[in-house]
């Protein structure tokens, strides 16, 4: 099942994708992720009121406020060596703020502290069950969804800091979207290509089986770390073709268009603006 959050005629609410419509949810039904941790979604697609055209609802990101947004960088072998630095030998483990979230088609603002702001097309796991430390073996029960991500990155802040929050997690620096996609039918997520275009030209294209630490592995090895919450998010990593990867090294400008898409998962376009032109600075 494909579930996207939406807002319509000024309320906000969420339903079930189908070709290019959305199937809103009753009244009383609970939020996204409390219906995906409670099973609760075949009883509620029985309940759908009138069909919406998915072009007359504004979508936004499915996961609003998770708990968490934890990272994994350096996690396919051609991106680790385009950033000049080795596969760690355990995943590398980062946090971006939730509060960078931004849905799948709203701008990514340029923030004015850095000149190397980049993409990084992703995909990203919502945890659908609570768990503390699980196993390999077991870690996927506890994944509810897969998303499409753009973890936007200031290099210049990165680098400068020597530890990655700020340059992360700026406002609108995480698209999610445009739907969750539920694990039944996506499996462990692999096997899927992910494709990133900046106006209209493609800059990462890689399959996600080319992950160095996959699903299960990373869900295993965060779980051993923290208790995973239904709705947090984990980003699996980016493959090459980064902006700070090519020669001469490239950065979103004002005007610029980003497009990411997971075969299967959908597609973000976020256009890019400058901090005065924005919502958010
Ligand atoms: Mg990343």
């Amino acid at each position: 099942m494909k579930l996207a959050r939406f807002s319509h005629q000024g309320s906000t609410t969420w339903g079930f994708v189908e070709a290019a419509s959305v199937l809103p949810v009753p009244a009383d039904a609970p939020d996204l992720v409390g219906a995906l941790t409670d099973g609760l979604l075949a009883e509620l697609r029985a309940r759908t009121g009138s069909p919406l055209s998915l072009s007359a609802v504004h979508l936004l990101a499915p996961i609003a406020r998770p708990g968490q947004v934890i990272c994994v960088g350096l996690n396919y072998f051609a991106h680790a060596r385009e950033s000049g630095l080795q596969v760690p030998a355990e995943p590398l483990l980062f946090m971006k703020s939730p509060g960078s979230i931004t849905g799948p088609h709203e701008a990514i603002v340029l923030p004015a502290a850095s000149t190397q702001v980049d993409w990084e097309a992703e995909l990203a796991v919502v945890i659908g069950t609570a768990t503390g430390p699980v196993d390999e073996a077991a870690a996927l029960q506890h994944v509810g969804g897969y998303l499409v991500a753009n973890d936007v990155s200031a290099r210049d802040l990165q680098s400068a800091d020597g530890q990655w929050v700020r340059a992360k997690s700026y406002r609108t620096f995480c698209p999610l979207g445009p739907w969750l996609t539920t694990a039944d039918e996506i499996g462990d997520g692999s096997g899927r290509r992910i494709t990133l275009a900046v106006n209209g030209v493609r800059k990462q294209d890689s399959n996600t089986s080319d992950l160095v630490a996959d699903v299960a592995r990373i869900v295993s090895y965060v779980s051993r770390v923290t208790d995973l919450e239904p709705g947090d998010v984990l980003l699996t990593g980016t493959p090459s073709g980064t902006g700070i990867g090519q020669q001469p090294p490239e950065f979103l400008a004002d005007g610029d268009r980003v497009e990411v898409e997971i075969e299967g998962l959908g597609r973000l376009s976020n256009p890019v603006v400058n901090a005065e032109k924005g919502s958010s600075s």
